[in-house]
């Protein structure tokens, strides 16, 4: 503890030579206590109606030998946070939302002393959370044949119980005993807040090498330009993959897509029909088709058209739709039957593709692909209502809570 003090005292005081403003007030205010200790109460942000977070205030509450006690310094906001803010798909309300969460423990129980993959666990290390077993045989550890966390409970979409602290959009989480949590102090905080996100796509590329079409030297589309296909094309980029075509419809994200490793674009608004689309994306290629597609939009349309620019005996990964988005009308004979297509679908993560993730997130950094932009915009815990509807505006890429 002694050294966490002594961090934030020099923090403090080289924020002050650098004249930096004191952060404005707010009610309530984030409850500090003297000296850098636990404070007794935690600000969360309660999802109490649709379209509107309440900035409320619980008791710290005791932390038994199991648990673990993290001030949280950030946390993504998902796709599956905006359709809760809008629509409540779940049930939940109230809640604390926010899953893709990271922090520093500040408090553990005794029993606490590894993580979920064996590494030490001691305050100051600064940890993710992934999932929180239940009584599933199927959902094991590391263990790729089972299902995918798909069915789990994860914090940030847990109902509201005595307490409260169950999301990362707060000040500060309590990680019960029995929930898999990953000391990830050696990756940067915008890194973290990327972990879960990026385990999606992880994920998805394990799927696709299943199919044995997916080689380092492949011909690769990728469909769709939003963080999901952004992240797509940069582990084929740390994978080694040169030859990677990026289609989407707004030029902003297809240049993002060639910092993060796409070699050519293919702007859909420049083509007229599925035709010339596809005629769009061989040129790319210098007169190939693709021998994988990656679909990362959850459009029907764009679901059809994918086939057509898939060579015989390619194949797909399907993992844009990660709710509902409708039926799609594809021709079976000529963009399956006749092709030979091999074709797979992703959804979520297991745990193992959890912490590959981590490497993948370093890899990312030495080749220099600038993950990091992949934030375009930072709120403050108070600022979460404003935050969710930037989200909804689909203004950036992805939004993050950032605390102080
Ligand atoms: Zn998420």
């Amino acid at each position: 503890m002694a050294d966490i003090n002594i961090e934030q005292i020099v923090a403090q005081v080289l924020a002050e030579m650098q004249g930096k403003e004191a952060p404005k007030a707010a009610a309530p205010a984030p409850a500090k206590a003297a000296g850098g200790a636990i404070p007794a109460k935690s600000r969360v942000a309660m999802l109490t109606a649709l379209e509107n977070y309440e900035i409320k205030e619980y008791p710290i509450p005791t932390i038994g030998d199991d648990d673990i006690l993290v001030k949280v310094e950030g946390c993504g906001i998902c796709g599956t946070d905006a359709h809760e803010f809008k629509r409540d798909p779940f049930g939940l309300i109230p809640l604390v939302l926010g899953h893709e969460g990271t922090g520093e423990i500040v408090k553990m129980g005794k029993n606490v002393k590894v993580d979920s993959a064996g590494k030490p666990l001691a305050l100051g290390d600064k940890v993710v959370t992934c999932m929180i077993f239940k009584d599933n045989p199927d959902i094991t550890m590391f263990d790729l044949n089972k299902q995918n966390v798909g069915g789990a409970d994860v914090y940030g979409l847990l109902p509201d119980d005595d307490i409260h602290l169950n999301g990362w959009f707060a000040d500060y989480i309590v990680i019960r005993g029995g929930s898999t949590v990953f000391n990830v102090s050696d990756l940067d905080l915008d890194s973290r807040i990327l972990i879960e996100p990026c385990a999606v796509l992880i994920h998805a590329v394990e799927r696709a090498k299943t199919t044995g079409i997916l080689r380092f030297n492949s011909r690769v589309v990728v469909q769709g330009c939003g963080p999901i296909g952004l992240i797509c094309i940069a582990i084929l980029k740390t994978m080694g993959t040169q030859n990677i075509v990026a289609v989407d419809g707004e030029q902003k994200r297809l240049d993002f897509a060639k910092e993060l490793g796409a070699s050519a674009t293919v702007n859909f608004k420049d083509h007229k029909g599925i035709e010339a689309l596809t005629e769009g994306v061989k040129d790319a290629f210098g007169g190939y088709l693709a021998d994988f597609a990656f679909q990362c939009t959850g459009s029907p349309v764009a679901h059809a058209n994918i086939y057509k620019f898939i060579r015989n005996g390619g194949g797909l990964c399907e993992l844009g739709f990660f709710i509902n988005g409708g039926d799609a009308t594809i021709n079976p004979h000529f963009d399956i039957c006749s092709k030979e297509i091999t074709t797979v679908g992703s959804w979520v993560y297991t745990l193992r593709d959890y912490a590959t993730t981590f490497d993948f997130l370093k890899s990312a950094k030495q080749i220099g692909l600038p993950i990091n932009k992949l934030i375009t915009h930072r709120f403050k815990l108070e600022d979460i209502n404003e935050a969710h509807k930037t989200n909804l505006a689909m203004a950036g890429l992805k939004i993050a809570i950032i605390n102080e």
